[in-house]
């Protein structure tokens, strides 16, 4: 099979074609598959973050349940052991807690202590028996010992706390009227000290009424200096937060008295108006704390909640402007329950604990919102609202978070796409190489193909004729001294022709296997060149050629291989008798010239004979390239001359190049440089 069959060619293209067809479309799956493939990425991220949204909202859950309980153990210890100041602590202890505050029965107290405005559910309605009747007998019959006598049956432990503390309030009140101050200022003395946690949380009778009504009795008592010096007392438990005050207008009842019963200047009473006044207003809004406590936790007082209530519970609401949460929990006090609690302010409890939480947990790709704003935009694509009790937010993912993940996949998908790309380029690029290879190859195929056909007819037809005039010889059959010289000559002739067609084979082998070598020497290149025309000349003048010889004289020497030059020359001068036709005419010129600023000689050698077209002009010089004009196919030829001319050329560091027309004739020009003053050797 020949591979430079036409069919054969067809379908190696349509292969080569098909290779480049599956390519593009598997090039074409991949990137497809490397979009889908970001897009899953896609999704899975945000998908990730929200895995990460919900662990941090139990998270958060978790630990608020834990720190309330903490905190609400700790209250309800510090408030058994009465320990005011650890109370004031705990109530402090976080900024997100406003009040820490403990229900005894329906006695509210709150730490810091602030009074509380009577809750709807009044204590009136639990008065004892005998309390309103002792109030008659104070105010409308002026009785006063049997009122007494009847506040004094309200005073012991069946009574409730609140309703003790109004009847020893009663008791001072006519102690005071009936003169005996003594006893008054002992019942209030008795009062501040061993009741103060719960007058603290009342706005009536209130610690601050009681110290007043002291500072008032001894005044009364004519004690100006005790007075004066109760006064500046309950001024300093004011401004020190161990006395609430219960409202504006208390402050301006002390103000009066310290003005009345102390030395203190005007600026001074003034310094000290401004201080209860800033005192009064915090007051005020934590007293608003206080009556939400108040609105939620009554009703969950009464009846007494089931055991499900056990642990610590949430109540999260916005009442008024500001939201706030509610934790409590019940305990056990001597058989009876009490419950303990903490009011969080919420606006606090986000930016303190809530918000850094999620910043560190989130790693900034989650951001927290308040619940009741629009949902999520497509590209945040989900929300994940805060267990309770923190439901009035949710997280979402950060919009800088989707930018990135977009970027990433981005940056991902044009990877892949770029590298499929480059795959692609490569695997063509080696597909064209191969192409290219494989074209060069057959044309080589080809080419040797041709060589060896001609060079059999090159070997066959000499062959023949030294046979056949030899035999001719041999037998004696020629005719006449004539014939047998002309025999002769043609078996002379013929075997130069196939010593010179095996010397080119054999030079072309060596070239080829890189043995070649040059023993160059500083000759005459005139001479060289005669000497082959005279070998070569009886060849043209039998062929009839008409012979021009010119030759420079006095030529400077060259180095050069002699016999090499000389055969390149028969080569071309073999080429221009080949490829002449009817015009018969072949000329030398040896002269000197310089090219490329190189001083030497120039040999060309040129016919009038077919020519070479312009497009073969380049490839001449190829092993085994043969023109492929008609005419040139019908001479014989193996290809190789003029390889063997330009090997021979540039082995003397030399140029050979051609002229040309087609039909008029060719002048092939070899260029070798003159002998420099340098020493002979081998190239
Ligand atoms: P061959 O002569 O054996 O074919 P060569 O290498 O000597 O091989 O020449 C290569 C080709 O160059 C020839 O086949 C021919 O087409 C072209 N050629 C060489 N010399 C001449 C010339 N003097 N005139 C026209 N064509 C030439």
């Amino acid at each position: 099979m020949s591979i430079s069959d036409g069919t054969d060619r067809r379908w190696w293209f349509i292969a080569a074609a098909l290779v480049v067809l599956l390519t593009l479309v598997l090039a074409a799956g991949g990137i497809v598959m490397a979009v889908q493939q970001g897009r899953a990425v896609r999704q899975a991220r945000i998908r990730g973050l929200r895995d990460r949204a919900e662990i941090v909202s139990t998270q958060l859950q978790n630990e608020l349940n834990r720190l309330a309980s903490r905190h609400l153990g700790e209250i309800y210890r510090a408030f058994q052991r009465q320990d005011d100041v650890a109370l004031n602590r705990l109530a402090s202890a976080d900024a997100w807690i406003e009040l820490a505050f403990v229900y005894d029965k329906w006695v509210l107290m709150t730490w810091p202590a602030i009074t509380v405005a009577r809750s709807e559910r009044s204590h009136e309605a639990f008065a004892p028996p005998g309390f309103g009747l002792g109030e008659q007998l104070e105010f409308v019959d002026h009785n006063l010992d049997e009122a007494i006598k009847l506040y004094q049956r309200c005073t012991s432990e069946a009574t409730p706390l609140y309703w003790q503390l109004r009847a020893h309030m009663a008791i001072a009140g006519c102690r005071s009227k009936q003169g005996r101050f003594d006893e008054a200022i002992q019942i209030y003395e008795r009062l501040r000290t061993r009741y103060a946690a719960v007058l603290r949380s009342l706005d009536s009778p209130s610690l601050f009424s009681v110290n007043l009504a002291l500072v008032d009795v001894l005044a009364a008592a004519d004690e100006r200096a005790r007075a004066g010096e109760a006064a500046e007392e309950l001024l300093r438990d004011v401004l020190d937060g161990q006395v609430p005050l219960p409202a504006r207008e208390y402050a301006d009842l002390l103000v009066h008295r310290l003005a009345q019963l102390t030395n203190r200047l005007p600026e001074e009473i003034e310094g000290a108006r401004r201080q209860l006044a800033a005192i009064a207003d915090r007051q005020h809004h934590l007293a608003g704390a206080a009556s939400v406590v108040r609105t939620w936790m009554e009703p969950r007082l009464d009846p007494p909640l089931g055991a499900e209530e056990r642990g610590v519970q949430f109540v999260a609401e916005t009442l008024g402007a500001r939201p706030r949460l509610l934790a409590y929990q019940r305990f056990e006090r001597s058989g009876a329950e009490i419950l303990v609690g903490l009011c969080i302010h919420m606006e606090t409890l986000y930016e303190t604990f809530v918000a850094p939480r999620v910043r560190t947990a989130g790693h900034g790709d989650l951001i927290l919102r308040p619940n009741e704003l629009t949902p999520p935009s497509a590209a945040e694509s989900w929300a994940q609202v805060l267990a309770m009790p923190l439901q009035a937010w949710q997280l979402q993912p950060a919009s800088g978070f989707v930018d990135r993940v977009d970027r990433e996949v981005r940056r991902q998908t044009w990877t892949y796409v770029g590298l499929t790309g480059l795959a692609v380029t490569v695997l063509m690029a080696a597909l064209a190489a191969l192409v290219t290879a494989v074209r060069r190859e057959m044309a080589l195929t080809r080419l040797k193909n041709e060589f060896v056909a001609n060079v059999s007819h090159e070997l066959k037809t000499p062959l023949a004729l030294i046979r056949l005039f030899g035999e001719t010889l041999l037998y004696g059959r020629a005719p006449s001294e004539e014939k047998r010289r002309e025999y002769y000559s043609v078996i002379t002739r013929e075997s130069e022709r196939l010593t010179h067609l095996i010397n080119n084979i054999l030079d072309f082998s060596r070239i080829d296997a890189g043995h070649k070598r040059y023993r160059r020497v500083a000759c005459d290149l005139g001479q060289i060149v005669g000497q082959t025309i005279e070998s070569y000349r009886f060849q043209l003048d039998h062929q009839g050629f008409d012979l021009g010889v010119e030759i420079e004289p006095d030529l400077p020497p060259v180095l050069a291989d002699a016999d090499a030059v000389s055969q390149a020359l028969l080569n071309l001068l073999n080429n221009a008798v080949k490829y002449s036709a009817d015009e018969k005419w072949v000329e030398v010129r040896v002269a000197r010239a310089s090219r490329d600023g190189r001083d030497g000689m120039t040999v060309s050698v040129a016919d009038r004979g077919v020519g070479i077209p312009v497009e073969e002009r380049d490839r001449l010089f190829e092993g085994f390239f043969r023109g492929s004009d008609n005419k040139v196919r019908q001479i014989r030829g193996s290809g190789l001359g003029l390889t063997l001319v330009r090997h021979i050329v540039t082995g003397h560091e030399g140029e050979v190049w051609v002229a040309s027309e087609v039909g008029q004739g060719s002048t092939f020009t070899i260029f070798l440089p003159r002998a420099e003053a340098r020493s002979p050797g081998e190239t």
